[in-house]
């Protein structure tokens, strides 16, 4: 294993592979990707890879549509397929307040060069057919996005960075971060490495991490249900693969996975994991379903999508899901007093993600000064003093909230 890099990335999910790219890219190859385990042993194994174009802050859609470009320049880079599917997305309008407030974001997409329509409910039923748009009022339509195979565009990013230079270590747990002089003392279960910048990419774990220098990284994480079922007579007939589909009343993401369904739900109120500490036996296992809080937003989907009535389910799959008080990923230099220690961690959507925030952090790592403003993310926005009450009371708002818009926007 390399002693001396200059920098080293903690965490080998979606979210520090592409870091590694990034900086790979931009010239920095004297890098070290530390990985307790193995590359997406983290929440990034079982996602269900969606990367939509969507969302309620105009600025994180550079995120997300630099996530696309990232990995596919990384599938070309490594030659590692990353199972892109350009299904495109639809947002579906549940009032006439949400088709109105769908319409505010064409001017931000169009600046953006982002394909991205505001469809009436007959461009619905013509691309997918399974939704029944009774009361409905149209949706947001972006053609250009789809999802993607988080497991191989981990190893993609990873594969890419390491032919540019870059190491990666496995099975290797970093124990703790030491600033010394004018470096930092990574020390890891095989010895210690000695770097000028360290990029903490290890979700929640980071909260645990960064606790012995004095920082309180607000990260914790909740539990959160995909579903998949067998295979439904209605997709297997189509020609075309469905778009991934999002209803801010059912408060559910589906999408198309083979002939069947997957589907994301964001219920009222979210069970978190381990608020007391990850247990140090933790590896990357699911924890068990509990169906009961799924099924108030199940029975509305059966209405919206009659063939998801008829299916049968296949997998369920919980696992934990890394979250920040407002929802948004920490990015950025930690604070003042722990120079070279950038965040890059808090990502709850990171498959949409993970791709453009490395992009955004590796030119601010290079060139002193972010790849463009975006201040909502800063890793040092949320002070030091959120305690776990105040911050599990922020996190359950941003969870119930679901898909539904906020009214300020
Ligand atoms: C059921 C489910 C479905 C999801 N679906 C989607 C989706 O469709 N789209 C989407 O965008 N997001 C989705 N997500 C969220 C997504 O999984 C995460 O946002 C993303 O994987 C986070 O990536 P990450 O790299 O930040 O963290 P992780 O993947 O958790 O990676 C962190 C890594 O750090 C490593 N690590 C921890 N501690 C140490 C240490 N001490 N030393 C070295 N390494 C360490 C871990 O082993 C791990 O590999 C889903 C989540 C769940 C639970």
């Amino acid at each position: 294993m390399k002693t001396d890099v200059h920098v080293v990335v903690v965490g080998g999910g979606i979210v520090g592979a592409s870091i590694l790219y990034w900086l790979a890219k931009l010239g920095w190859t004297d890098t070290l990707l530390l990985e307790r385990r193995n590359l997406t042993s983290g929440s990034t194994w079982h996602a269900a890879g969606n990367t939509t174009y969507f969302g309620p802050y105009a600025e994180m859609t550079r995120l997300f549509a630099g996530s696309i470009r990232t990995y596919l320049q990384a599938e070309t880079d490594s030659g590692q397929s990353i199972g892109f599917h350009q299904t495109g997305s639809l947002r579906v309008a549940t009032t006439a307040r949400e088709r109105e407030q769908f319409h505010q974001f064409e001017a931000g997409y169009r600046a953006l060069d982002i394909p991205y329509h505001v469809v009436d409910n007959a461009v619905i039923n013509a691309l997918h057919p399974c939704i029944n748009t009774d009361g409905l009022f149209g949706a947001a339509h972006t053609p250009t996005d789809g999802h993607v195979d988080p497991s191989s565009t981990t190893h993609a990013l990873a594969k890419a960075a390491r032919n540019l230079g870059a190491a990666v270590e496995l099975q290797c747990p970093v124990q703790s971060v030491i600033k010394e002089h004018d470096h930092w003392r990574v020390e890891t279960e095989h010895g210690a490495v000695r770097a000028q910048h360290v990029v903490m990419a290890a979700s929640f774990w980071t909260r645990e991490l960064l606790q012995p220098l004095g920082i309180n990284a607000p990260l914790y994480a909740t539990q959160h249900h995909e579903l998949i079922t067998d295979a439904v007579p209605e997709l297997a007939d189509l020609d075309h693969e469905v778009p991934a589909f999002r209803d801010s009343y059912v408060s559910c993401s589906m999408r198309q996975e083979r002939n069947g369904f997957l589907l994301g739900v964001y219920e009222t109120d979210p069970v978190f994991w381990a608020l007391d500490g990850i247990p140090p036996n933790f590896k990357e296992e699911l924890f068990a379903p509990e169906t009961d809080r799924l099924m108030p937003h199940l029975e509305k989907l059966m209405a919206r999508v009659p063939a998801f009535a008829e299916a049968g389910i296949k997998t369920i799959n919980n696992g934990p899901m890394c979250w920040t008080p407002d929802g948004l990923p920490m990015l950025g230099p930690v604070d003042q007093q722990h120079p070279n220690l950038w965040l890059a961690s808090g990502f709850n959507v990171g498959i949409g993600t993970g791709g453009g925030s490395a992009e955004f952090l590796a030119h601010w790592m290079v060139h002193g000064q972010p790849l463009f403003d975006l201040p909502i993310v800063h890793a040092d926005r949320f002070g030091n003093s959120v305690t776990t009450d105040q911050a599990v009371k922020s996190i359950q708002a941003c969870y119930r909230q679901g898909y539904r818009l906020p009214e300020s926007i």
